[in-house]
């Protein structure tokens, strides 16, 4: 048998969210350099995981042996001879959220780049992974190969063991299969009531038009997957992994027995299902050519996040209408949030997707006040640059659905590059659409919607601004907080008025404001007026002059008197 890395991750104190970790790497070198990754794929942020790691020691037999950090993630022991390194350290793990490691009396979570230090040099041999004694009644979840022992698992390489997050608790569990693979789906935190076969269906129809997508009638390209469900009382995220998917949830979006009804936040979470669940293919096999190697212990650059997480972001609604968990006036609805969401962000004139790509590592992860004036989410007008495309692709006889497929088969589910996408987009056209590319992708003008959705049947409507639009602000507010500006827009009336992020927005005209669209019944539309607000405690007065009325939201409804043309284009496209 092939020398094996093998590490033990105990539950060594749940009160106190802490991990022990021992690692058994035999035959190691004379200087056995280790590191801990700084980022978890998907996330694209430098998270410095080694910050919680403490208590770093290593053996030989009896001997002690000197370990000296090198950098902030990485170490050296001086090691004696073949005989096998152990080297053991605590790691606190406390944040719920996916990216990271969780554990307390109730549950455990972590993903390998949190808990498992990598031997430098022996990230291509075989890794085993055991988990400890748990407290009783508690379980093990992992997308991760089991060995066959109990607790114990076994992977290929480095990479694979930080691929398969683990969850441990006592926990809801339920089972499907799609095409005979058999997809687990684990629930911790569900309240009584949970109406888990029901998720468990309208996952199993997400998956099922997922593999029709790519496959036809063919199998996935997993032997088995796992859905790691985490519901808290307030929370959302995912992040994609080769077998599986960590998810978080806020409980109230969870289906509740005698329900029938799919509310918004339901439907939000079958649209995270199936955002995850594309993954599968699109980024974490079809892939940037710039992450056929993982490096991590730095940032790893990509232009194309606007494909993989934009593409990704278009087909999770629409998998889950042609899934028919959505009618096409929901699909619609969903569709109007994301084009009223980019259209009232200034960022897209400054910053295209490519770009926002590149730099999702010190802006999409690091947002602030100033990030609607400075950047556009690669997420939402990425998926709008797949609509478009979809779109111009149908009016030609063809579909978008051609491209992923084409790339699939001639990627071999492998890395690409943009060049590979525009072929694909050629071969499906039967023209190129590298002018397409140019102006949507890589420049920042408004992409030609309204349009393009007029020839498929869809009718848009604009939505008067509310005040807060109407003058450029972000703020959040409630009758008992009061009105907070989160951000003041690019070019707004009240950036030339002087308001800062930051204030707190008090009375307009001398009435007390609880909500900022109250003063509303007190305001004359387009005239000056006083606005008093608190800026770091002292009250200051400021005059607002409303400019030329800035676009509120848009609504897209089916358009039954479009042209035959587009309706035919439209029953295509959505069924109806
Ligand atoms: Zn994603």
């Amino acid at each position: 048998m092939r020398a094996m890395i093998d590490y033990l991750i105990e539950a060594a104190d749940p009160q106190a969210h802490r991990y022990r970790v021992t690692l058994k790497l035999p035959r190691p070198e004379a200087t056995q350099r280790l590191s801990l990754p700084v980022w978890i794929p998907g996330s694209y942020m430098v998270r410095e995981f080694s910050r919680h790691l403490s208590r770093l020691q290593a053996r030989q037999g009896t001997r002690d042996c000197r370990v000296e950090p090198l950098d902030k993630c990485h170490w050296q022991v001086a090691c004696e001879g073949a005989q096998t390194l152990v080297i053991s350290y605590e790691v606190y793990a406390f944040d719920t959220s996916v990216r990271t490691a969780f554990l307390d009396d109730r549950r455990g979570f972590f993903n390998g780049t949190s808990l498992c230090l990598r031997a430098e040099g022996r990230e291509a041999q075989p890794h085993r992974l055991r988990i400890g004694a748990l407290p009783k009644g508690w379980q093990v979840a992992t997308a991760m190969p089991p060995s066959g022992r109990r607790h114990e698992y076994l992977c290929a390489d480095y990479d694979e063991l930080v691929d398969h997050p683990v969850e441990l608790g006592s926990f809801w569990r339920g089972e499907f299969r799609v095409r005979g693979v058999p997809h687990e789906f684990v629930v911790a935190g569900a309240w009584p009531g949970f109406d888990g076969p029901r998720l468990l269906a309208d996952a199993r129809r997400i998956c099922e038009a997922q593999v029709t997508f790519w496959h036809g009638r063919g199998k996935p390209p997993v032997t088995r997957y796992v859905f790691l469900l985490n519901a808290v009382d307030d929370g959302y995220g995912g992040l994609e992994h080769r077998a599986s998917t960590a998810l978080l949830c806020a409980r109230r979006q969870l289906p509740r027995q005698g329900v029938a009804e799919a509310g918004d936040g339901y439907v939000t979470l079958l649209g995270l299902i199936s955002h995850e669940y594309f993954h599968t293919w699109n980024v974490k096999r079809l892939k940037p050519r710039d992450f056929a190697r993982i490096d991590f212990g730095r940032e790893n650059y990509t232009r194309l996040l606007w494909f993989f997480e934009g593409f990704t972001s278009y087909y999770d609604d629409l998998l889950l209408r042609r899934a028919g968990l959505i009618d096409a006036p929901r699909y619609l609805r969903l569709l109007s949030k994301t084009v009223s969401g980019v259209l009232a962000t200034p960022g897209r004139k400054q910053q295209s997707v490519a770009e926002s790509s590149f730099d999702a590592w010190i802006k999409y992860y690091r947002s602030d006040e100033n990030t609607p004036n400075a950047t556009i989410s690669y997420y939402a007008k990425g998926s709008l640059v797949a609509l478009a495309l979809d779109l111009r692709l149908r009016a030609a006889g063809a579909s978008l659905d051609q491209v992923m497929r084409q790339l699939w088969v001639g990627a071999a589910g492998g890395p690409i590059d943009e060049a590979d996408i525009a072929n694909a987009l050629r071969q499906a056209a039967g023209r190129a659409l590298d002018q397409e590319l140019a102006d949507w992708v890589h420049g920042t003008e408004d992409l030609p919607l309204q349009n393009l959705l007029a020839q498929a049947g869809v009718a848009w409507h604009a939505d008067p601004a509310d005040l807060a639009a109407e003058l450029g602000l972000r703020v959040s507010e409630g009758a008992l907080s009061g009105v907070h500006v989160k951000s003041v827009l690019r070019g707004s009336a009240a950036e030339r008025a002087g308001i800062n992020a930051g204030d707190e927005l008090l009375a307009i005209d001398g009435w007390r404001l609880r909500r900022l669209d109250e003063a509303r019944s007190w305001i004359q539309p387009g005239r000056p007026f006083e606005l008093t607000l608190v800026r770091d405690q002292r009250l200051r007065s400021v005059r607002v002059a409303p400019a030329a009325a800035r676009p509120g939201g848009v609504q897209l409804k089916l358009d039954d008197k479009a042209t035959p043309a587009a309706l035919a284009l439209r029953r295509e496209w959505l069924g109806v």
